[in-house]
């Protein structure tokens, strides 16, 4: 029989992750389905246990559940736990059993899709939110010299940076405070990308051969990349690949293995552009 698979939000009739995990289940030859639902908002549980209950093997989670989904599991991985929050879901036996999938697809989007090996490098992180924290631990074992995390509101960074003090020394304030230092990889996880808005960064952050990323993705260049390009940095990425590799990884845990994320990232990259 057919195993089902789903991805959880609200809204979701806009996710990417049907037509992702249809790839790649052509591509390793594995016998699934993959469907988006669109849960209630107050509804996430009940949603889940219907799912389950018709025989769901797995499901990723979005906005606004992944919060909902970490405190819905049994059991937790150590990078979710250390995210506080949970983006994948599989149903095994009687438990369900919950990971985080971002801060992996992230960093192997930098280091393998985009080439850019962050050990020894300063990282600077923009944002404070979910995601932004869900990829720190992520980030941070791939042993940069430093990272720095920047928010709007500066307390929010701050103690995002006293929960990571243990893993290394991690600095942290507001936009402001970046000013007179410079960074090799600049991580945008704000959603002012979201609202057409660019960030107040002072000039001068981005060091000669800098990265600038920004998580959110769609057509044409966001704000923030138009802003890193003018300031001089040298590779500018979106969040697609991200996307891509985050379900890359979910794939992984739920059948055992890995697909390759470039090709589904090239076709989808020439759907979005198209
Ligand atoms: P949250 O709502 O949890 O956090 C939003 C963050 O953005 C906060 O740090 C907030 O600052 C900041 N922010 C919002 N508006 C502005 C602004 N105008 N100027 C400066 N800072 C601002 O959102 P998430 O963390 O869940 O998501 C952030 C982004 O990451 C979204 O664009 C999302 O699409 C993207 N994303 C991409 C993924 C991918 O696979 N590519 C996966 C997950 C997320 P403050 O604390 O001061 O309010």
């Amino acid at each position: 029989m057919t195993d089902r698979y789903c991805v959880f939000g609200n809204p979701v009739a806009h996710s990417r992750s049907p037509a992702i995990h249809a790839r790649f289940a052509a591509q390793c030859h594995q016998d699934l389905s993959y469907e988006a639902i669109l849960a209630p908002l107050d509804g996430f549980a009940a949603a889940v246990g219907d799912f389950v209950a018709g025989g769901g093997k797995g499901a990723n989670v979005t906005l606004p559940f992944k919060e909902e989904a970490f405190a819905l599991c049994i059991r937790r991985s150590a990078r979710a736990e250390q995210a506080r929050a949970v983006n994948t879901l599989a149903f095994v036996g009687n438990e369900i059993i919950g990971d985080n999938t971002d801060g992996a697809g992230l960093v192997r989007d930098i280091e393998v899709n985009l080439g850019f090996a962050l050990a020894g490098k300063r990282a600077l992180l923009l944002g404070a939110g979910g995601a932004g924290r869900g990829v720190i631990a992520p980030l941070l074992a791939c042993r940069p010299q430093s990272l720095f995390i920047a928010n709007r509101s500066a307390s929010k960074a701050e103690a995002l940076a006293r929960q990571f003090a243990d893993l290394a020394a991690v600095d942290a304030g507001d936009f402001a405070k970046t000013a007179g230092r410079q960074f090799d990889a600049v991580i945008n996880a704000t959603s002012a990308s979201l609202a057409g808005e660019a960030l107040l960064l002072p000039t001068g952050i981005f060091a000669a051969g800098s990265l600038a990323y920004d998580m959110m993705y769609g057509k044409g260049e966001t704000p923030f990349l138009a802003l890193a390009r003018a300031q001089g940095a040298a590779q500018l990425a979106d969040g697609l690949g991200m996307l891509v590799e985050q379900a890359a990884e979910a794939f992984l845990i739920w059948r055992g293995v890995r697909p390759d994320g470039a090709p589904v990232l090239a076709a989808l990259r020439e759907q979005l552009q198209a």
